[in-house]
């Protein structure tokens, strides 16, 4: 399985899995159709998948029209987002798996941004490769999704389960905001060595129109507040002992900012 990043709307990802012998690609939520349809028509490929993270327009806003040209298109989702996920013909839950070529995906439920939302997570096929992970609006690259319709401690519950896979995983989520996000982080944690330099190194990225998406599991840990709500030094910075409140007080901040 190769995975390709298109670049759509203003700031989203969609990502492309192709199958390049088969000639088959399943894709992760295409917020607009066109960018997709180009592409597997460059690559003479078929659409056989479309795996959505979560119902929001700029993640299934390209359904409809795959659907035209792929009628066969299998639509994956979250089995709460029945209804509000267009052509969606398979509802997943926690643990349920998905395989397009040589991989398999297990279905992760991280709800906090919306109610519905899940993760796909491919583990590698060989232990010196790394695991995929699509976490479409949960986890960004230095920062995490608004809370639209969950709480910190859902949202706090999701991102430990997302902490919890190896660092050797490449972090693909949906928008293009980890400058924004590390600038925001770097306020939080100043002293953070490791942070300030990841910051360096995305501002020049950023500066040369450089995607910073995947990123990678191990350094979201060492540098994405929003994993780190256990760390006594964002502790102390929100004044908190409780990672939950720790959590809010930051998502709050983040909010303002
Ligand atoms: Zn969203
Ligand atoms: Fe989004």
């Amino acid at each position: 399985m190769q995975i390709e990043r298109l670049p759509a709307l203003s700031d989203n990802y969609i990502f492309l899995l192709t199958d390049a012998e088969q000639r088959l690609a399943a894709v992760v939520d295409p917020a607009e159709a066109a960018p997709v349809l180009r592409r597997l028509d460059a690559l003479q490929a078929d659409l056989v998948a479309i795996l959505n993270t979560h119902h929001h327009g700029d993640h299934v806003g390209g359904n409809a029209e795959l659907l035209r040209h792929f009628p066969e298109a299998v639509v994956y989702g979250g089995a709460a987002d029945r209804g509000r996920i267009p052509g969606q013909k398979v509802f997943l839950q926690e643990g349920d798996r998905v395989t397009f070529a040589d991989r398999e995906a297990t279905v992760i439920f991280v709800p906090g941004h919306t109610r519905a939302h899940i993760a796909y997570y491919f583990p590698p096929l060989h232990s010196r490769e790394p695991g995929d992970l699509f976490c479409g609006d949960t986890l960004f690259a230095g920062g995490c999704g608004r809370l639209f319709e969950g709480t910190p401690a859902q949202m706090v519950a999701s991102l430990t389960k997302l902490r919890a896979l190896p660092d050797y995983t490449r972090v693909w989520c949906a928008h293009e905001y980890t400058l924004k996000n590390l600038q925001f982080a770097h306020a939080m944690e100043p002293q953070n060595a490791v942070l300030s330099d990841r910051l360096h190194q995305v501002t020049v990225a950023r500066q040369h129109q450089e995607a910073t998406v995947p990123s990678d599991l191990g350094l979201e840990k060492q540098t994405n507040p929003f994993l780190r709500w256990d760390q006594p030094s964002l502790q102390a910075a929100m004044q908190s002992q409780d990672p939950v409140q720790t959590f809010a007080r930051l998502r709050g901040k983040k909010d303002q900012w």
